[in-house]
């Protein structure tokens, strides 16, 4: 497995209900690195350039409502396979079919206010750090 780099934010229903320790603990316990973070309030436009790749889906509209509602934490996390180890410590999309143990199944509101998000490949990874992060923020 590669040393990798992925993107994680932690979305506006986590951070409102003080969740932020308890996320960052699941990645820290999973062997991941957190190599940078900041709390920002996303812009619309930032919401909208992030996620533009569902621009075509009926929950655009609600998915840039939610994430521009308060403010997120984004990091990016490192370790060995982190990409896949991310996704694994998230738990699936619907809280619903989330497995015991991972962060959705534990706070996640619902399908929409899935309390994460995080990369699904080295491209995006890439992609997404770039879009937040400049290369003098990154401490590995
Ligand atoms: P993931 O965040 O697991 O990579 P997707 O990339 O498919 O999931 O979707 C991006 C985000 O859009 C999800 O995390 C969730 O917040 C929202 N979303 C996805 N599917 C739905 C849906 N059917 N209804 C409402 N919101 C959704
Ligand atoms: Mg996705």
């Amino acid at each position: 497995m590669a040393l990798e780099r992925t993107f994680s934010i932690i979305k506006p229903d986590a951070v409102r209900r003080n969740l932020i320790g308890k996320i960052v603990t699941k990645f820290e316990e999973a062997g991941l690195t957190v190599i940078a973070l900041k709390k920002i309030q996303m812009t619309r436009a930032q919401a909208e350039g992030f996620y533009a790749v569902h621009k075509e889906r009926p929950f655009f509209g609600e998915l840039v409502e939610q994430m521009i509602a308060s403010p997120v934490v984004l990091q990016v996390l490192e370790g060995e396979g982190a990409i896949l180890k991310n996704r694994e410590v998230m738990g699936a999309t619907n809280p619903a079919n989330a497995v015991e143990g991972t962060i959705r199944k534990e706070f996640a509101l619902s399908i929409g206010e899935n309390s994460v998000h995080g990369s699904d490949a080295p491209e995006t990874a890439a992609e997404e750090i770039k879009y937040f992060f400049s290369d003098d923020e990154l401490v590995g």
